[in-house]
């Protein structure tokens, strides 16, 4: 039989009867791309499930999302299991894989902190056992019913499940209703750490019985579980929602849920973002509207919006008309573009706008400024003919090179192509599929394909990014757009006279501005370099009699339009060095009697290096090349370690 498999884009003959796992052992995949399970035409499933002859299989791997909630929701059984053996009264409930990790929740189980290492321990030793979970098909409600008559829990469950198959899977003396599918065999789990332990309700609902909840992860690997608590402890020192409020950034105040007040020093950070966003900008030819917050419900009915959007609006009536307020700033750009007539001698038209919009996020989803109600996109717009799509997609991954590198932040770009519900023609698929991919293998970076997972609108490719933790966020998108074009029906003029549709792409580099400043926050650990620094110097006074020459000082350098204060307090001179370095101002310099005299400086940085006394013009000029290179680094490397 013939087997399409999709990880690889190829074809493989199997004789009949082959399971997943006997293709998965011919091609030897090993190390991260093990595969742990398989999907038989898209349909997640045991490895060792039998295949067909035409079958699309993908593999499922831990470097894959899918591939890690197989891993993570096998290790849950493995939990409860172990749970069951040190503790069997407890009575469990569900365990789903979540986000970075697993949950179990038990009925009758009360422990602490300190059972943790305990339950590590019983978890390896059940894995240690490396039984190979067995899959079994219940012939009824009433035998899945029947099976669990012990735990009314699960019975809730099997009651509730819609008509179908009630599946369960034994992995030695544990049997656990599941629909699956599962790691072929337990032994496969070389790390497990319990994470923290809270209550939780029955069913998330707040009138049923509080059970107990046992977070955790687990990795094929225990070098995996070592970088994972690193970067965890890392993590919590970098939290922008404690560093940004600490650092006078921004805030997040109870009456305006989601909607962050950016404070004078995060402005000055906003500010620089936003003119280096401009400047690159204007370098590449684009133009910048901005289009109103309030639009008429019409509009949005015309965009989709209101039809497909409708719970994420905030919206209201006016003067018995119904307005919402943006929630995306296509729509306002399109109705700018139907201002006037095109002619094809304009395209690619180029249109920015930085956009403040709002959409709704459930009240418990909200997360500093990660997840917000309200923020500012740096969207675009850009109109062409249907044979510059390559070409201006290489004009945009420039500009994410540009932007990107200049944060020192490495990123990896991802296509994703047609989806099984799309609309548009085969031929306009074809276009601008072949627009994308053919800019992306020219730009010659690697990239991944996704296959089907597009927009029902258009390919997009997204470009992800990876922090100094090595985390990684998907920032920007370059979004082809085949529907909104047709929605508002935009034209221009064709050279031959003709009126034609011009292909539209959204694109955003940042993504949302709120968010970028959040993962700036993080990535530099509140250590901003130069051109972004809120404090780039501060002036610190041995004794008051100093403060003349400090003013003095600080006016010269605010001059050349750097970023100064003096600190006058009657601090002690070590005390304001441990202020400054905990405010991350990037230089310090100190002026007692001896600097008076020379008329001189005396400069120390951030990471404590000591750099002596120096000209004031020699220093000025150092930074203010630092800051208009906009590095990454400080000009003065060299120093003493003050210890
Ligand atoms: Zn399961
Ligand atoms: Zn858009």
């Amino acid at each position: 039989m013939n087997i399409y498999i999709k990880n690889n884009q190829q074809h493989i003959e199997l004789p009949e009867g082959a399971s997943a796992k006997d293709l998965a052992e011919k091609l030897n995949l090993r190390g991260p791309h093990e595969s742990l399970a398989v999907e038989i035409g898209g349909i997640p499933k045991d490895l060792i499930s039998p295949l067909q002859d035409g079958d699309q299989v993908f593999f499922l791997h831990f470097d894959d999302p899918k591939g890690k909630e197989v891993f993570w929701h096998t290790s849950a059984h493995v939990l409860a299991q172990a749970i069951l053996r040190l503790w069997p009264n407890a009575k469990p409930t569900i365990g789903p894989a979540i986000e970075g990790g697993l949950y179990y929740d038990f009925a009758n189980l009360t422990i602490s902190e300190d059972d943790f290492e305990r339950i590590e321990k019983e978890v390896l030793k059940v894995v240690e056992e490396n039984h190979h979970p067995k899959r079994y098909e219940f012939a009824s409600r009433e035998e899945a019913l029947d099976a669990f008559a012990h735990n009314p829990y699960k019975q809730e469950l099997i009651r509730g499940f819609p008509e179908g198959t009630f599946s369960a899977y034994r992995q030695g003396e544990f049997f656990d209703l599941c629909r699956g599918p599962h790691l072929p065999n337990l032994g496969k789990i070389k790390a497990f750490k319990v994470l923290k332990t809270s209550g939780a309700y029955w069913k998330g609902d707040s009138t049923k019985e509080m059970l107990t909840r046992i977070y955790a992860i687990s990795f094929p690997d225990r070098k995996q579980l070592k970088e994972y608590l690193f970067i965890l402890e890392e993590a919590k020192k970098r939290d922008h929602k404690i560093l940004g409020p600490r650092l006078g950034l921004f805030s997040l105040e109870e009456q305006a849920p989601g909607m962050p007040f950016i404070h004078p020093k995060g402005m000055i950070i906003w500010n620089k973002l936003i003119e280096f966003w401009r400047e690159l900008h204007t370098e590449a030819g684009y133009i910048e509207i901005k289009t109103p917050q309030l639009m008429s419900q019409q509009l949005w009915e015309t965009s989709g919006h209101w039809e497909h959007y409708r719970e994420n609006m905030y919206a209201f009536g006016i003067e018995e008309r119904q307005f919402a307020i943006k929630p995306m700033n296509c729509p306002g750009c399109m109705l700018y573009y139907k201002t006037q007539n095109h002619s094809y001698r304009e395209l690619p038209l180029r249109v920015a706008e930085l956009g403040h919009v709002h959409r709704h996020e459930a009240s418990g989803a909200l997360s500093g400024l990660f997840r917000v109600r309200s923020f500012h996109q740096d969207d675009a717009h850009l109109f062409m003919k249907p044979s510059e799509i390559k070409l201006e997609i290489l004009q945009v991954l420039s500009l994410v090179e540009k932007t990107y590198s200049t944060f020192g932040l490495p990123y990896r770009l991802e296509l994703s192509t047609k989806p099984d519900k799309s609309i548009g023609t085969e031929e306009d698929w074809d276009i601008a599929t072949k627009g994308l991919q053919g800019a992306l293998d020219e730009w010659g970076q690697p990239y991944r394909i996704n296959e089907g997972d597009g927009a029902f609108y258009g390919p997009k490719i997204d470009i992800h990014i990876k922090d100094a933790l090595g985390r990684s966020w998907q920032c920007g998108t370059i979004q082809l757009d085949m529907a909104l074009p047709e929605k508002f029906a935009l034209e221009y003029m064709d050279s031959d006279g003709l009126t034609k549709r011009p292909v539209m792409i959204h694109r955003a580099l940042f993504g949302s501005v709120e968010r970028f400043f959040g993962i700036l926050i993080e990535h530099f650990v509140g250590k901003f370099p130069l051109w972004l620094s809120p404090v780039q110097v501060r002036i610190l006074t041995v004794a008051d009699r100093h403060n003349e020459y400090a003013q003095e000082v600080c006016r010269e350098i605010k001059k050349a339009g750097l970023l100064c204060e003096v600190d006058h307090t009657s601090e002690s001179v070590n005390k304001k060095i441990r202020t400054a370095q905990l405010d991350q101002v990037n230089y310090m310099i100190t002026v007692g009697d001896k600097e008076i005299e020379n008329k001189t400086i005396a400069l120390r940085t951030r990471d404590n290096m000591l750099h002596g006394e120096m000209i004031l013009s020699k220093f000025i000029e150092s930074l203010l090349k630092e800051k208009n290179d906009r590095s990454l680094e400080s000009y003065f490397s060299k120093g003493v370690k003050d210890e």
